[in-house]
């Protein structure tokens, strides 16, 4: 390896435990804040209102409304209503959709933000905001949008239903993989793909078994926060236009396409940067793609695309849209091979690599 590169940090806080979400109160008053917002997603407003009731006179309201992509009307609805309150700090406990909608207002406004991530997404760590509006989805990169805190609590995990565990982690795993041959990668993002894909390896075949493992549940978040924290720090190629593309243009739901592109995005990869993928072919074992696919299948994680809701004639304008503005990528590729490689994932094919 020529070693020729930069590395940029993040300033977070990162505070890693089981139980460490019972001390938020002290995070907000270390960011010299009094005016708490809890952001949540209608499925968790329960957890967001007990949060909000344990934060007693620090909190001044909650937004329940996150949902998937981060629409730009119900960020505008939530950016109006923490006006109203004159907040001055953002809580979001849940998945990517509450941290997204945490980022999009603070890019909007100077609110400080905590984020609590309840799945393995990743988005807590990374500079990246991406919105929807107008049937379409944009990604920003902006440092205004990670949060100042990011508290990693594994109990709140151990009730994320086993499907979603597996999407989510495999949703994670593909920030590592492609991190592994980003063009702006370096030696430490790269270390960090690696020993986050075997975490999230290790813990997910065990989550499958025993969904409320202690152990398992700490090692999956663990390896959340690495593949996040690559994501964070190098651009994003093929596989994340692909599923930002299905996800924004076609609302297919954001992990499952994840997990469902990636031994095809992968495997379509391996072909050129066969060394740089070691790494994936050694965790899961077998070549890259097909290794991925396998793994999948084995923790029961969905392999087709046509069973949420894309459909056959779809995928034409799905390559056209994936085509049109591309990420940097290690295979040059055109509209018709992206055509071929969304059709065997709809079909749920195993890939040939
Ligand atoms: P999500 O946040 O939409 O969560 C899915 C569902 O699971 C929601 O109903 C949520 O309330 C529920 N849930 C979350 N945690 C739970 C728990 N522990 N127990 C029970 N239910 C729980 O799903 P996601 O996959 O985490 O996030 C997807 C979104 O995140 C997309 O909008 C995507 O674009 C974004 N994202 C952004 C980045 C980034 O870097 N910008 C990275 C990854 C994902």
């Amino acid at each position: 390896m020529t070693l020729d590169f930069v590395y940029q940090g993040s300033n977070a806080r990162v505070v890693f435990g089981n139980g460490s979400s019972r001390h938020v109160a002290d995070h907000i008053e270390a960011l010299n804040c009094r005016r708490a917002f809890v952001l949540s997603t209608p499925q968790q407003v329960r957890d967001a209102e007990a949060l909000a009731n344990r934060l007693g006179q620090l909190c001044v309201g909650n937004f329940a409304g996150a949902t998937m992509h981060t629409p730009v009307e119900v960020t505008e609805r939530a950016v109006a209503r923490a006006a109203e309150l004159e907040a001055d700090c953002l809580v979001s406990l849940g998945g990517g959709s509450t941290i997204g909608l945490g980022k999009a207002i603070a890019y909007r406004t100077v609110i400080a933000q905590i984020a609590i991530p309840t799945t393995y997404a990743g988005s807590e760590v990374t500079p990246i905001l991406g919105q929807t509006e107008g049937g379409a989805k944009t990604t920003l990169r902006s440092p205004k949008v990670l949060p100042e805190v990011v508290i990693y609590d594994p109990e709140l995990t151990l009730g994320l239903p086993v499907g979603m565990s597996m999407t989510s982690g495999l949703n994670a795993i593909a920030h590592a993989a492609e991190g592994l041959y980003a063009q702006d990668r370096n030696p430490i993002t790269s270390l960090m793909a690696v020993e986050g894909m075997r975490s999230l390896k290790e813990a997910l075949t065990a989550i499958v078994a025993r969904p409320r493992d202690e152990e398992a549940r700490a090692k999956a978040l663990y390896g959340a926060w690495l593949c996040g924290t690559v994501l964070g720090q190098v651009a994003m190629a093929l596989h994340h236009k692909i599923c930002h593309t299905l996800g924004g243009s076609f609302d297919t739901p954001h992990a499952e396409t994840h997990a469902i592109m990636l031994p095809h995005t992968i495997g379509f990869n391996a072909t050129a940067v066969p060394d740089l993928l070691r790494p994936i072919a050694e965790i899961f074992g077998g070549s890259p793609g097909q290794a991925l696919y396998d793994f999948g299948k084995s923790i029961g994680s969905p392999l087709a695309l046509k069973n949420f809701g894309l459909k056959e004639s779809d995928l034409d304008r799905a390559a056209e849209i994936a085509t049109k503005s591309p990420y940097p990528n290690p295979r040059p590729f055109d509209r018709a091979s992206i055509r071929a490689l969304l059709q065997r994932a709809w079909r749920g094919d195993r890939p040939s690599h």
